[in-house]
């Protein structure tokens, strides 16, 4: 029999080379101090897993503007696309409000996703045990929730041309944006979701307007055509994004996967994550083509009401890098220890400010993520 270990995988499941590349992009606010923390769980493992990291630090957002003059230097830039994944805090803060649009800070985090050809965002909206209170839904309606929201990132409505605001000359203006998707955009995000959908419940669900939109008709029909072409083994299912948005707060239990194009990924993304209740503990990851480093980031903003003041939750942060081990490292086994860790940290009773609950434990950014690591033990 082959021997298994604490999370269940055997031996042959641990990737042999651990040499990995990462550009850690801490950003503004509260970023830094998250990403503290998320270089102690680099640091444990290096030390007990055998890991061998080389790290390339450098700035993006508010910090970057006051160092280079732009939110994303070509040079950041490059050591990104030379990695093998990109771990990001958040970006954006008062101080920076007044700079020009095309360098304010999240223009940064835009350019970066564009250049690294990300078109897949991926969201989980997980329920840990331990704050299913957190949730605004009924605890049996979330208890063991775990949905994976694929996002189309890089075509659809946001960017569709033409667009713009027209004076029509009789003192009305017209506002334009072009919802457009090609076959090709349809059919990539569509490969991830139906991928990730085997290394989970193997269930994908699809959702547009089909009802209303013809770029809806082409998106079932394209999937619909994918599906049966390379993905028959994963089950599929179509539904109207209106319907979904009411079926994810009625029985969210339905869902693994679901799969929607940029504008209804952007609203479902964000009502999935309230079903878990807290932004402190969102993480996410953006991925291009295949081979190709994926960028990492937690859902939250750089939250200046509480910077620099210890407060800040590195847990979004560090499950973001757990994302990074599974989905561009291949080491999934380790990712889930992380996971599983952070689960155990939370049955204890230990709390950022932002989780905090009758009977637990406050403590500080660094406190937590030392709990996370004397919970991975050795
Ligand atoms: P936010 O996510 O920064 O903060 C919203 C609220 O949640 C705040 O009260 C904050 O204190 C709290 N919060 C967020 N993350 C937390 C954490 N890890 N631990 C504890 N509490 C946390 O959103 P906002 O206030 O609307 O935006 C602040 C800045 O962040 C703006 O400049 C915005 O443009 C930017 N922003 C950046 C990103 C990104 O980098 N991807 C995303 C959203 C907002």
């Amino acid at each position: 029999m082959t021997k298994k270990n604490a999370v269940g995988y055997t031996h042959k499941d641990y990737k042999m080379t651990k040499d990995f590349t990462l550009t850690i992009l801490p950003g503004d606010g509260i970023g830094p101090e998250a990403m503290a923390e998320v270089r102690k769980v680099i640091a444990w493992l290096e030390e007990n897993r055998g890991f061998n990291f080389t790290l390339h630090e450098d700035d993006i957002g508010g910090t970057a503007y006051d160092r280079y003059g732009v939110p994303l230097a070509d040079e950041t830039l490059e050591k990104c696309k030379t990695s093998d994944a990109v771990i990001m805090g958040s970006v954006g803060g008062p101080k920076w409000d007044e700079v020009e649009y095309d360098k304010r800070p999240e223009a940064g985090l835009l350019r970066l996703r564009k250049e690294m050809g990300l078109f897949a965002n991926l969201r989980p909206a997980l329920v840990f045990d331990a704050l299913i209170d957190a949730s605004t839904l009924k605890p049996e309606i979330v208890k063991g929730l775990d949905i994976l929201i694929v996002r189309e990132l890089t075509g659809g409505v946001y960017f569709g041309e033409p667009r713009g605001i027209e004076d029509l000359g009789n003192g009305q203006r017209r506002g334009v944006n072009t919802q457009v998707y090609e076959t090709y955009e349809i059919e990539r995000v569509g490969r991830v979701a139906f991928d990730l959908a085997r290394k989970r419940s193997n269930h994908v669900t699809s959702c547009e307007k089909a009802n209303v939109m013809e770029s809806g008709k082409l998106w079932r029909e394209d999937i619909t055509a994918l599906h049966a072409k390379e993905s028959s083994d994963v089950t599929l299912e179509h539904m109207y994004a209106d319907n979904c948005a009411m079926q994810l707060l009625r029985n969210p239990s339905q869902f693994d996967v679901i799969v929607t194009d940029n504008l209804f990924g952007d609203i479902l993304s964000d009502a999935a994550a309230m079903l878990t209740g807290s932004l402190g503990m969102l993480p996410s990851a953006s991925l291009g083509d295949a081979g190709k480093p994926g960028l990492y980031e937690p859902v939250h903003g750089s939250a200046p009401d509480i910077a620099g003041q210890s407060k800040a939750n590195p847990l979004a942060t560090i499950l973001s890098f757990a994302m990074a081990l599974r989905y561009s490292l291949s080491c999934g086994v380790e990712a889930t220890e992380i996971e599983e860790a952070v689960q155990r940290v939370l049955n204890s009773g230990t709390r950022t400010p932002d989780i905090m609950a009758e009977g637990c434990t406050e403590v500080s950014t660094s406190a937590m993520g030392d709990a996370l690591i004397s919970e991975l033990g050795v």
